[in-house]
């Protein structure tokens, strides 16, 4: 397993084709717009071999027995689910924001069930290859980018049907030697700070789309392969200074980029699906449900902070005792337990799949997914109502060494004789970030829409179950005689 220092320098050696703000990009690892979301998944690797946390953070692996980080594991029962939310929750705490590396884990997870199923029905020969790359990825402890979401162009239209045959991931080219390529992923969590990406189809596709029905892995640094890293509100402040980021170390959500597949090649013994159209719709919801599990518990962790810096800036404001703000902060820890309620009880009530894999309970996490979309900017709106305005209007930071006037910043912005204003500044500050577009943004439709989940639900629910239950009830059950049945 890789320390986080060994993680991060392993990322040295990789020659990807990175651009953020019309430049290339030569040095990921140092360039500070994308520094501290590396820092912020090199926590994945701490969890993996600090004492304090292997209790969590590290597993054995089913196939070679050998120790391997969590985040390559395959859960084999309901202990290793409900680990896996513990540990996001935790890996939450540590960075007050998206360590990244859960999306390609539920990747991993997904495809070495779909391999197994595909096998089984359809006589292919998936699953072993799945588990060389599967050994490969744990030996090597790489992180993965988890591939999905295409440009999808017309979202009413099919992916056969847009006005570019691009907009969605297809394979252009196939030989005895492996298949070629081209289209693009969006949104694409930790991609340029990852080892390797799997890819997967976005959608359920119809049997005449089979060249869209494609799933595979290549180096993140394959020929043809290039990112487009995007921006967030109030980046520059990255490359400005520090206090004002709000977060230095670890940034907002997953330093998320655009990865573009320029006709790439991709050998077929890293090929795990090409054009079984009827295993794609089940492969999006599997690992959808995965995905979905893992938002009440790493978003519960992150607002975890947010609660911490909320008191301690109550405190300092000296409104703490006041009996409004003690029910906000408590209706924030309310919300934030429940949120993480569902990515427990989805792990607890899970179900073994065919092959052998601990399935979560996908009515529950999807409901929990769509709990984290409603209570998040719920609890960041009471963050904002119990911090108060100065969070929206600091100064720079620069003004703490500006002659003129830093005396003044620390005259006015002390709120009480034990209060530091600068560390008052510096909570505003990561309340102000915390509470921002971005990470609401990514509460809302990160692992899916919230309509997504709502429809998982709709056609999940036995309906006529509860309508029988309620029929049972109204038609008369018998109601028990009192003689026996009391014992008082
Ligand atoms: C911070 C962040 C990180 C992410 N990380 C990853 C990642 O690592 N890997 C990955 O693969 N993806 C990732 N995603 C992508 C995420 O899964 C998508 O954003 C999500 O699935 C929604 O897709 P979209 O953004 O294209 O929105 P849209 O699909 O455009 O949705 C916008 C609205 O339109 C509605 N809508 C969409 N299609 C239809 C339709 N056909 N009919 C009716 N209504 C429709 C939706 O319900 C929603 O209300 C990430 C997203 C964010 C914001």
């Amino acid at each position: 397993m890789m320390t986080p220092e060994q993680y991060m320098d392993s990322l040295r050696s990789l020659k990807k084709e990175v651009y953020f703000m019309g430049n290339r990009v030569e040095n990921i690892v140092d360039h500070p717009a994308i520094r501290p979301h590396i820092h912020a998944a090199s926590v994945t690797y701490r969890l993996g071999t600090d004492p304090e946390f292997v209790h969590l953070g590290e597993a054995r692996s089913h196939l070679t027995g050998r120790p391997i980080n969590r985040w390559t594991h395959i859960p084999q029962n309901q202990e290793d689910l409900v680990k896996k939310a513990q540990m996001l929750r935790v890996a939450g705490q540590i960075t007050g924001t998206c360590f990244q590396r859960c999306v390609g884990m539920d990747a991993l997870i997904t495809l070495y069930t779909i391999t197994w199923d595909m096998d089984r029905k359809l006589a292919t020969r998936y699953h072993d290859r799945f588990r060389a790359f599967l050994i490969d990825t744990q030996d090597r402890d790489y992180m993965t980018v988890g591939a999905m979401t295409d440009p999808k162009g017309d979202r009413s239209k099919r992916p056969s049907q847009q006005h570019d045959p691009d907009l969605y991931v297809r394979v252009v080219g196939k030989d005895e030697k492996g298949i070629v390529v081209r289209g693009a992923k969006m949104h694409q969590t930790g991609a340029v700070n990852s080892h390797q990406i799997l890819v997967m189809p976005g959608t359920g596709m119809s049997s005449e789309e089979r060249e869209y029905a494609v799933s595979f892995a290549v180096p993140a640094d394959a020929p043809g392969i290039v990112y487009v890293f995007g921006r967030q509100v109030n980046d520059s402040r990255k490359w400005e200074g520090k206090l004002d980021q709000g977060n230095p170390a670890y940034g907002v959500v997953g330093g998320e980029a655009l990865i573009i597949f320029e006709d790439v090649f991709v050998p077929w013994e890293r090929v795990f699906m090409c054009g079984e159209t009827e295993f794609s719709g089940v492969l999006v919801d599997r690992f959808a449900s995965y995905h979905r599990q893992n938002y009440g518990a790493c978003k519960a962790g992150n607002l975890d902070v947010l609660i911490g810096a909320s008191t301690s800036v109550s405190e300092m404001h000296g409104v703490l005792k006041a009996g409004h703000v003690r029910d906000k902060l408590a209706e924030m820890a309310h919300l934030v337990e429940t949120m993480y309620s569902g990515a427990l009880a989805c792990s607890y009530h899970c179900s073994i799949l065919e092959s052998g894999v601990a399935f979560v309970d996908p009515i529950i996490a999807n409901t929990s997914k769509y709990n984290t979309a409603r209570y998040y900017p719920e609890v960041t709106r009471l963050a904002q109502d119990v911090a108060g305005g100065f969070i929206a209007t600091i100064p720079s930071e620069q003004e703490l060494d500006n002659p003129r006037v830093a005396a003044y910043i620390r005259k006015f912005y002390k709120t009480g004789e034990s209060v530091d204003p600068v560390e008052r500044i510096k909570l505003g500050r990561l309340i102000e970030n915390m509470t921002g577009a971005t990470p609401i943004v990514e509460c809302m439709h990160g692992a899916g829409s919230p309509q997504a989940q709502r429809v998982v639900v709709q056609r999940s629910i036995d309906w006529n179950g509860k309508k029988q239950l309620a029929r049972s009830i109204v038609e008369g059950a018998e109601i028990p005689s009192a003689s026996g049945g009391h014992t008082g």
